[in-house]
């Protein structure tokens, strides 16, 4: 059919395929497998909206001007000054507010190039010692959610950290309501432009009109049936916890000593827990060889550190485990062009957070899907051939 592109995947990049084909004059349908949309945006229900993957947006990537100028990021939340003052580390199995020396040596010098082919540990090591090296990569497993950031590509974790941590206004974005209130707009527009969403509908043979297929790698690799769509990700437990407030509790906790991370969700966003209790997500990493079990022994010795007594307070709880869907993970030697390409051929894109588009975690989704959208509009006859 002329002019008709194919959507697979409801998650936030195959709603932003979907409204970029729209909004290009192409009639689309959209075949999202569950019977709601958001993939992993999606949230539980009020009176506990917990996030099954993302919560926070970076605004210092185009993916952020994309969804602002349509006014799909609603209104922002924002923590009050008490919350912040309760930010800080676990360093040597205690909260502190302040960071070792090398790691804010290291957050200073933003000028300085790491190499793709060393890792990270290896090269920040060498030049800023090892202790600030293991630190700095624990720091920003709260976006490789990775137990060995170290092993990674020193250019790839040296973007990230400078990125998360830089000592510039900070571009991390918390919308109300979350990922979720934001996949909603998303689907409201690309229904007013006239896309047509199928949910409950897993597609199980690729059409053949323009498509894009918008689904998390292993999914892509089983519709596409080529076996070399594989790219790494992070493994980690989280739990989510909804407590009787207390003013001793932690709003954002980065773990130096094994890489966890704790969060308050409903310190900026009161909307996400029932007045009186707070909400939170911790994360740790899972270590090569360890139990998810193990993992998250340890991850509730981080929450004491990060929410003390938190364990008769709680009110509500649910425990995961998220094993490659956090995104990709760069080895020494590998950029982000050297992921899965988003052109398959016959008319075939690929879009999602393991394939070859800059960004980190959601943005690449956001990123991707924008060039595969591109592709099939001119596979679709509805832009030029370059
Ligand atoms: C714990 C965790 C925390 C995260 N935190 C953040 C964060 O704070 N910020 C951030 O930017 N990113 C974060 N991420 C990453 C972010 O969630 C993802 O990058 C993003 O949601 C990926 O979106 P997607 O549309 O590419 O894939 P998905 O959200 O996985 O959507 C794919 C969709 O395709 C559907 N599907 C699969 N197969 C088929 C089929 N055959 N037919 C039809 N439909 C199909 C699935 O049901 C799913 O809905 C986090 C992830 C996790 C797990």
């Amino acid at each position: 059919m002329s002019g008709h592109v194919t959507v697979v995947g409801g998650g936030i990049a195959g709603l932003t395929a979907a409204i970029t084909c729209a909004e290009a004059g192409a009639t689309v349908t959209l075949h999202e497998a569950h019977r709601t949309l958001g993939g992993r945006g999606r949230a539980t229900e009020a009176p506990y909206v917990a996030h099954e993957g993302a919560h926070v947006f970076y605004a210092d990537g185009p993916h952020w001007g994309w969804l602002a100028e349509r006014g799909l990021t609603g209104k922002l939340g924002r923590p009050g000054p008490s919350a912040l003052l309760r930010a800080g580390f676990r360093r040597d199995g205690v909260f502190r507010r302040s960071a070792p020396a090398g790691f804010l040596r290291m957050l200073l010098d933003g000028r300085r190039r790491a190499p793709v082919d060393q890792d990270f540990a290896t090269w920040a090591g060498r030049r800023y010692g090892e202790a600030a090296a293991t630190a700095a990569a624990n720091a920003i497993s709260v976006a490789t959610y990775d137990a060995d950031t170290g092993r990674l590509s020193a250019a790839f974790v040296w973007n990230l950290l400078h990125r998360v941590f830089a000592p510039r206004p900070p571009s991390v974005r918390w919308v109300i309501g979350g990922w979720q209130a934001v996949i909603d707009r998303m689907a409201s527009h690309a229904e007013s432009l006239g896309v047509r969403i199928e949910t409950g509908s897993r597609v199980t043979t690729l059409p053949d009109t323009p498509t894009v297929v918008a689904t998390e790698l292993a999914s892509a690799r089983a519709l596409l049936g080529d076996d070399s769509l594989r790219w790494q990700s992070g493994h980690c437990v989280m739990l989510d916890v909804a407590l009787r407030r207390d003013r001793r509790d932690n709003f954002i906790v980065f773990d130096l000593d094994e890489g966890g991370f704790h969060e308050s969700y409903s310190a900026q966003d009161p909307t996400v827990a029932p007045a009186g209790e707070s909400l939170f997500q911790l994360d740790m990493p899972v270590k090569a060889g360890e139990s998810p079990a193990d993992a998250h022994r340890r991850l509730e010795r981080f929450a004491d550190v990060a929410l003390p007594g938190w364990r008769d307070r709680v009110t509500w709880r649910r425990t995961a485990t998220a094993r490659g869907r956090t995104g990709a993970l760069d080895l020494p030697g590998q950029t982000w062009q050297d992921r899965p390409e988003i052109e398959r051929g016959d008319g075939v894109f690929l879009a999602g957070d393991m394939v070859a588009a800059p960004g980190m975690r959601g943005e690449i989704a956001i990123n991707s899907a924008l060039a595969a959208a591109r592709g099939a509009l001119t596979a679709a006859g509805r832009l030029p051939t370059r």
